[in-house]
């Protein structure tokens, strides 16, 4: 899978060789320059010139089906001459000739001329049989049911022929009305003055401005013709300056070939361009034999009414269906400039971990679709992103690259409980490697808490960021409003404590049970005692309608996450190592250099293992404004609907 997407090289302006074999006929944020497409009447006459071909391939090919050579039989050479029947369509089939001529107001033949062109039959035709078939079509003409039918065809087609719209001559109508009113100017005539009021008449202006957006749509429409024996279609796009085409092209042998049509761009909204389309012609320049990069320059440099000129794909187009947009939560940094597989580097969407992202297409298991959240109306073209499994299956790839390369170089791993040197075997690890193992991205909703059931906050950070102040703050002020779940613990209570309110009293033994049943959040061990938080406790804050604020460990969080206690998680970091030490000062701690490095490393170890996990992050500079922050940040849940996994909704 991976190595299909190596093949294909293009070459990058620098010369380097990259593995792109996709390129973005138009890319966003690159500036299209001001050449207006040519109109370019040569390859319209070509194009009429095709259009002509197939009519009359059409036309000869219906004859063989309808028409009656008139040449072929005596009888009907005596027919076709009676100027009543006419000469160039000896069909008496009203309908045919309603349908080859859909300017005429009704059948060509009145009954009464039919009638007429009969006799003159009977007169023609001289053997015994003729003359008794005849004489039954004049039976049949002669009854009254047959007249009344008769009549109400008539009307019906005279009904069918006048609905039937002719299509636009042009979509520039108004172009064509300034080009006159131009001419008119010099005219001091009587009647060129009148059509010069009338041109200029804003009601005239506004039909033609009507006029030219409708017959731009029907003259968009795709048109079949024939092209050196392949059916061809002729598109008509609009390129405007803002809006891309978003498609991607690749060279196929000596063709350019659509490759890939991307959501958002002009291609994608007028539904004529689909991948698999063979460009022949853009605005009558040849197509066949250029590389990729000169297509991507020569469109750079159009703007305007697009005509292309393609050989449909062969491949049968699924029925259009209805996308069904998945979001989902980035668990990896991803930048396109230095992804090697991208099939288009200019359509590669650059993310960061953590962020939201739409997913709008997957129609490629391998490059999906996306926008980043909020960048929707900014960035009218979707991006390319990895899939899920094509992203999983490179990181086990490299896992297993890297670990091949470490062992050779004779490096070992250690077990951090045992601290005992602990060797592992190449094979063992990557069949084991699940791809689950792997995080990429996370299917998220849009979830917006009840007011009677808040969501608990988890504060996380190392020891001396600031976290635990900022919970004690909150407690302290809005005693109401936030609580902390009762503990338990394996200790015996204090002569003033009072079970259920300092602590939950329980035996080791239960302890142990609830601990290994997964009923903790966290848990931990002090002077041989066990102390824990067990989801029960902030359940129960949740129930009584507070928020529940934690404190808790980056360990705990999975468990946490799994709870369905639908935590929002707030980091709390640390600031630079000298604005911590002034911070700390203020609080009467003195602590050394190194331990202040460490409360740093410890921040960014944590972010780095489980940013994933983190709803917001909060840089306490400044206790002051980390409170309002945080103030804000809680506030915010019962304004607003917050991103949480899927699977917490189910
Ligand atoms: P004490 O027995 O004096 O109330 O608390 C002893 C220690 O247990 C304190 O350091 C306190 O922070 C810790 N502790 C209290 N509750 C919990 C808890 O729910 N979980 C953990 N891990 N430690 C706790």
């Amino acid at each position: 899978m991976i190595t299909s997407h190596m093949n294909g090289y293009v070459q990058e302006a620098s010369g380097r060789a990259v593995s792109h074999r996709e390129r973005a006929v138009d890319c966003p944020g690159e500036e299209s320059s001001l050449v207006k497409a040519p109109h370019c009447s040569a390859h319209m006459e070509r194009i009429q010139h095709y259009q002509e071909e197939l009519r009359k391939r059409r036309e000869e090919d219906g004859k063989g089906k309808h028409d009656i050579d008139p040449n072929a039989s005596l009888r009907l050479k005596k027919l076709s001459q009676n100027p009543k029947v006419g000469i160039d369509n000896p069909t008496f089939d009203g309908k045919e000739n309603a349908t080859k001529d859909s300017s005429s107001s009704g059948p060509v033949v009145e009954l009464e001329d039919l009638l007429q062109a009969v006799k003159w039959v009977q007169h023609c035709l001289n053997d015994p049989q003729s003359q008794q078939d005849v004489d039954l079509i004049m039976q049949l003409l002669a009854k009254e049911e047959f007249k009344n039918a008769y009549t109400i065809y008539t009307v019906l087609s005279q009904q069918m022929n006048r609905v039937s719209p002719t299509s636009p001559l042009t979509a520039q109508a108004q172009d064509l009305c300034q080009e006159v009113q131009r001419i008119l100017q010099s005219s001091q005539q009587k009647e060129g003055l009148e059509l010069q009021a009338l041109l200029t008449n804003p009601h005239l202006q506004a039909l033609m401005q009507a006029h030219d957006s409708v017959a731009g749509q029907e003259m968009a429409e795709e048109n079949v013709t024939q092209y050196l024996g392949e059916t061809v279609k002729l598109v008509r796009l609009e390129k405007a300056r803002d809006t891309p085409l978003g498609a991607t092209v690749r060279n196929d042998m000596d063709s350019v070939v659509v490759s890939r049509v991307v959501k958002g761009g002009a291609a994608e909204r007028s539904g004529l361009l689909s991948e698999g389309d063979e460009i022949l012609e853009i605005n009558g320049i040849p197509i066949r034999g250029k590389h990729i990069n000169e297509v991507h320059d020569l469109l750079q440099q159009m703007q305007g009414t697009l005509t292309f000129l393609l050989i449909p794909s062969s491949q049968i187009k699924p029925a259009p269906h209805r996308q069904t947009v998945i979001h989902v939560r980035a668990y990896f940094d991803y930048d396109p400039s230095d992804d090697p597989f991208v099939p288009c580097r200019e359509l590669g969407l650059s993310f960061q971990k953590g962020d939201i992202l739409h997913i709008i297409s997957q129609d490629d298991p391998n490059w999906w679709q996306a926008y980043r959240d909020g960048d929707e109306d900014s960035q009218p073209l979707a991006g390319l992103i990895p899939g899920k499994s094509f992203q999983q299956q490179r990181e086990t790839l490299k896992k297993t690259i890297t670990d091949k390369s470490q062992e050779q170089q004779g490096k070992v791993w250690y077990s951090k409980k045992s601290k005992k040197l602990k060797k592992r075997n190449i094979s063992t690890l990557s069949k084991s490697t699940d791809y689950d193992d792997i995080l990429t991205y996370e299917e998220m909703s849009l979830y917006h808490q009840p007011a009677n059931r808040k969501r608990p906050i988890a504060l996380i950070g190392p020891a001396n960021s600031g976290h635990d102040e900022l919970r004690r703050r909150l407690l302290s002020i809005e005693p109401d409003k936030f609580a902390v779940a009762v503990p338990h613990t394996t200790r015996n209570p204090r002569i003033h404590e009072r079970n259920g309110r300092e602590y939950h009293f329980m035996s080791r033994s239960a302890f142990e049970t609830d601990l290994a049943a997964g009923k903790f959040i966290e848990s931990g061990e002090y002077e041989k005692n066990l102390y824990g938080t067990s989801t029960d406790s902030v359940r129960h804050v949740i129930n009584s309608g507070r928020i529940c604020l934690l404190c808790l460990h980056t360990r705990s969080l999975r468990v946490l996450r799994s709870s369905n206690l639908k935590p929002y998680v707030i980091f709390i970091a640390p600031p630079s190592q000298e604005r911590l030490r002034a911070l700390l000062a203020t609080e009467r701690k003195t602590p050394k250099p190194e331990e202040l490095k460490e409360v740093i490393e410890k921040a960014r170890e944590m972010e780095h293992t489980f940013g994933h996990f983190f709803d917001a992050t909060i840089v306490n500079m400044d206790p002051e404004q980390a409170f309002h922050e945080l103030r804000r940040l809680i506030d915010k849940l019962d304004t607003e609907p917050q991103w949480v996994p899927t699977s917490w909704l189910c």
